[in-house]
């Protein structure tokens, strides 16, 4: 595994431990923000987010991968939240995952741009954020909310997804860690990217 690390305030050892398993592992900014390639479900972090559908019952993606790994408590503890509005966030146990926590926000799907999209999607990583802050949780990872199923443009979805979190942090520093979660390479290549164009 070939782990680049670029200085960092917040990182302990622990940061390397969990996440061996991971194929790559890149860009650590000033605020503890960075990129990291593999399977979300696989992470030992205090909160995986889940890019679930209103329902919260259940789907594909990363939303299939996270309850096959989860367990079939996950699905029950879902069933009592009565589903979710796009743009919020709710919270349950990470049952079987290393994960203490899932958050579950509900993307937008894409529909041309016209349709209030981009706030929605800001609104799933602000209010995934303030969810995770309220029960003091210190280390999150994002999947690329969006941009699966529900055809988020790529470009857009990831500046969207970066400017959310770095806006957060900049307001209340209160995280050690957030990770993205990149399941692709094209998705990897993306964030590091643009990640590169923040911090120069
Ligand atoms: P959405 O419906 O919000 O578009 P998807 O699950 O279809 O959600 O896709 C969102 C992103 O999650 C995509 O970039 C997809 O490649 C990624 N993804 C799928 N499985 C995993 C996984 N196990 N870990 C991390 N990311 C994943």
């Amino acid at each position: 595994m070939l782990v680049a690390k670029v200085g960092g305030r917040f990182h302990s050892l622990r940061t390397d431990i969990h996440l061996t398993g991971l194929r790559r592992v890149e860009n650590l900014n000033e605020r503890g923000i960075r990129v990291v390639r593999g399977d979300i479900t696989t992470l030992d972090v205090d909160a995986v987010v889940n890019a679930a559908n209103t329902t919260l019952l259940g789907g594909g993606g990363v939303d299939g991968a996270i309850h096959y790994a989860a367990g079939p408590e996950l699905l029950e503890e879902c069933r009592r939240l009565g589903g979710c509005p796009t743009g919020e966030a709710r919270v349950t146990r990470g049952h079987a995952l290393k994960a203490r926590w899932v958050i579950h926000t509900v993307g937008p799907i894409w529909k041309g741009g016209n349709r209030g999209e981009a706030k929605l999607l800001a609104a799933c990583y602000e209010s995934s954020l303030k969810l995770a802050a309220e029960h003091q949780l210190k280390s999150i990872a994002f999947p690329a909310i969006s941009t699966g199923a529900y055809a988020y443009p790529l470009k857009e979805a990831t500046e969207i997804a970066i400017a959310s979190v770095t806006n957060f942090t900049r307001q209340a520093d209160v995280f050690d860690e957030i990770l993205f979660c990149c399941y692709t390479g094209e998705d990897f290549a993306m964030y590091k990217k643009l990640l590169r164009a923040v911090k120069a």
